[in-house]
């Protein structure tokens, strides 16, 4: 970090907050008396610092970070790309991993078909949304608990690990016992208590990006998990809002180069929810491939027209298939392995 200090700034002044900087955060400061004014270059854990605190000092001009404010997510204290293992799944790595179902669970024979019809054609892990996260209150609201289990069958029945929505810490414990990767959606990727929360799960976290995020604030909220205690997270972009309406949002693929050189954590794409229509899907999950992703979650709907949610960005199991046809030589072009 770095202070300017404004032209004029009294000696005993500078000393005083450089006395109290150095004795409230442990941190080091070194003093450059230039011409009209004095910089201060701090050395340390400047992470517990409030900047909005210094530049409120009278005798402060600006101050600058010249360090991210993450740690345990940053590639700097980390070069080697984490590999998350979701009960014997790898995500990350020289990994590609497509997670792949419905936007929500119906019932069983819609799940269990699903299941079997994604794992047969190369997923790796089965979604299914049981609580949802829904626009509107009179929507479909999912069906909670026993929509759990129906996955859980399915996730068997399939031999699919299970990814699923996790809204309140309410039912941490619940899926705990019961969820292979627990999601946390883009609209509660900055509910901090939720964080804090399964911060103390032993499942792997998966986080979408929020609607409107940055990659410094998406990566502060993996930080959020990591520094309660869970170092398993893999990132999940989803599109973001832009000024576009064309599409549901925004496919931001920069952000998986971004990411991977800001962070050692696996980074897969959505590109059903950052579309919105079933048939982008497939050219934005070639380019997510071609550009470096480590996996995919793709929606898929045995009958799209019918489904309760998402059904006009679904893939019927069909068109899956032929996705993950294109996909596996592309995968291997960029130089990473499809995982079945
Ligand atoms: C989902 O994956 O079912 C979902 C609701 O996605 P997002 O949080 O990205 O909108
Ligand atoms: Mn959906």
């Amino acid at each position: 970090m770095v202070i300017v200090m404004k032209p004029g700034a009294r000696q005993e002044t500078i000393l005083a907050l450089v006395a109290k900087l150095e004795s409230e955060h442990g941190v080091k400061v070194s003093i450059t008396n230039g011409v009209g004014c004095s910089i201060l270059g701090l050395v340390g854990d400047t992470a517990s610092i409030d900047i909005d605190k210094v530049s409120i000092h009278k005798d402060v001009e600006r101050v600058m970070r010249v360090q991210e404010p993450y740690k345990k997510a940053n590639r700097k204290f980390h070069p080697e790309d984490s590999v998350v293992d979701v009960r014997g799944v790898p995500v990350g790595g020289g990994n590609f991993t497509v997670i792949a179902g419905p936007c929500s669970i119906e019932s069983e024979a819609q799940i269990v078909e699903v299941a079997k019809d994604v794992k047969d054609a190369g997923a790796a892990l089965l979604r299914g949304g049981a609580f949802k996260p829904r626009t509107s209150p009179y929507s479909f609201q999912g069906m909670g608990e026993p929509g759990l289990d129906l996955l859980l069958r399915a996730g068997a029945a399939s031999g699919a690990p299970v990814v699923t929505e996790l809204m309140s810490p309410k039912y941490c414990e619940l899926f705990e016992e019961k969820v292979d990767l627990v999601q946390i959606g883009a609209r509660n990727m900055q509910n901090f208590d939720l964080l804090k929360e399964v911060g103390k799960m032993s499942k792997p976290i998966l986080l979408k990006r929020g609607l409107a995020n940055t990659y410094e604030e998406w990566i502060m909220s993996a930080e959020y998990i990591m520094a309660a205690g869970n170092e398993n997270v893999i990132l999940c972009e989803r599109g973001v809002r832009t000024f576009e309406t064309y599409t549901r949002n925004t496919l931001d693929l920069s952000a998986i180069p971004a990411i991977r050189r800001m962070s050692h954590l696996p980074i897969v794409v959505d590109p059903s929810h950052a579309a919105g229509m079933y048939w982008m899907v497939e050219p934005l999950a070639m380019a997510a491939a071609a550009v470096g992703a480590d996996g995919l979650m793709v929606e898929v709907h045995n009958n799209p027209a019918c489904a309760k949610c998402d059904g006009q960005q679904s893939l019927t199991p069909e068109k899956f298939r032929r996705l993950m046809g294109k996909l596996e030589p592309m995968v291997e072009l960029v130089g990473k392995k499809l995982v079945k």
